[in-house]
């Protein structure tokens, strides 16, 4: 501070509106209010009002300090002129080097706490948000769950804008400290004794507000887009597999991380097999001679054809096992089983002749030809005896 400087300098309450015997309480209300509204972030490259910025908190760092306030109201600016060791107060409270934000917030630390983002460490709301996570329901056949298959699927979502590179502000423009909560954030209501906070109605609680947004995304920092993602989709997976692929949601706001995308699946039925696991169950009629007498059928699995031996005397209900016939296991080697239930067919709508024939049968039937039933009756005279 040079003494011509000092020679024009204005008075300290004035500088800061406020009568000579102000309160310690009307100081800061003062203070704080002048140094919003010349605060630099709010007023880039406003030389004005970085004077006027640097004039008030001047005033205020020696005024807010009773002995220097007493030594100014004796002396006026002479009490601070000369060199700082001599006053021991300093010839100005930024030294030489105003701009340095660091300093600013050294000094302002104390005073407003988190009130200024200085130093970007004071725990207001951070603009950086991870963008959401995004589910995409797919839809696949049967057979393309058991198999695996890639499908081609077409998401909207927002990503960030490559011109602003997620900043929101115009090319060389960056995001100014908002002047409504001075950077919180959050602005304080009193309510009695209580101070009750809320998130700022103008920056939406990320303490900066872009005054130049950029053309291309319009300060919102991300762009919708559709994008393609090719699913690869692995044999053995089931209804309701989630996929994550990480980093594929919707990008984040003001270049934070991308949130994630789910792949749901949705596997459609079969008309043949049902799927119990990596187990694969089927349901195969057979007729009455043929259970009673035996055969080979040819089943179809969802590999090829296989051959299927009925022993004699089948009952409706047996299963088969046909092994490795199944589900691939997801992620493993090996696959499940082919579980095939018989289900003998009673014969229905017969001729004369088929009657007759089965009406010969049956009255040459005896109980062990029934082994159900004998078992039945093995067991009520179990009970009798
Ligand atoms: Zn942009
Ligand atoms: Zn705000």
């Amino acid at each position: 501070m040079s003494a011509t400087a000092n020679v024009t300098k204005t008075d300290f309450y004035e500088v800061l509106n406020v009568s000579r015997d102000a309160s310690d309480q009307e100081l800061k209300t003062a203070y704080r209010k002048l140094a919003m509204q010349y605060h630099p972030d709010r007023n880039p490259g406003d030389h004005t009002a970085e004077e006027k910025f640097k004039e008030c908190s001047e005033a205020y760092q020696v005024l807010s300090d009773p002995e220097k306030r007493a030594a100014y109201d004796r002396y006026g600016h002479a009490a601070f002129n000369g060199s700082s060791s001599g006053s021991g107060f300093g010839g100005s409270p930024f030294g030489g080097g105003f701009g340095n934000a660091q300093d600013l917030g050294d000094i302002f630390g104390d005073l407003f706490g988190e009130m200024f983002n200085m130093g970007g460490s004071r725990g207001q709301a951070s603009r950086v948000q991870r963008g959401r996570d995004l589910r995409y329901d797919l839809t696949l056949e049967f057979e393309e769950a058991v198999f695996g298959v890639e499908r081609e699927i077409k998401i909207r979502r927002s990503e960030a804008c490559r011109d602003c590179r997620g900043s929101g502000a115009a090319k060389g423009k960056q995001p100014v400290t908002c002047t409504q909560c001075g950077g919180r954030g959050q602005q304080r209501f009193q309510q009695g004794f209580f101070s009750v906070a809320k998130t700022c109605s103008v920056c939406g609680g990320t303490g900066t507000l872009i005054v130049d947004p950029c053309p291309t995304c319009h300060g919102e920092t991300r762009l919708q887009a559709e994008h393609t993602i090719v699913v690869k989709v692995p044999a053995g997976v089931e209804q309701d597999t989630r996929i994550r692929y990480q980093g594929e949601g919707e990008a984040g706001k003001f270049g934070g991380p991308s949130g994630d995308l789910y792949v749901i699946l949705n596997v459609r039925a079969h008309k043949f097999f049902e799927r119990d696991g990596d187990d694969l169950h089927c349901v195969l009629p057979i007729s009455f001679p043929q259970a009673a007498l035996g055969t080979e059928l040819e089943i179809q699995t969802l590999e090829g054809v296989e051959t299927i031996k009925i022993p004699e005397g089948t009952q409706s209900g047996r299963e088969f096992k046909l092994r490795g016939k199944g589900v691939p296991h997801l992620n493993e080697r090996g696959k499940g089983d082919l579980i095939v239930e018989i289900r003998v067919q009673t014969p229905a709508k017969l001729n004369k002749q088929q009657k007759e024939l089965l009406r010969q049968l049956g009255e040459t039937m005896h109980v062990e030809n029934t082994p159900t039933s004998r078992g039945i009756l093995d067991k009520v005279k179990e009970m009798f005896n």
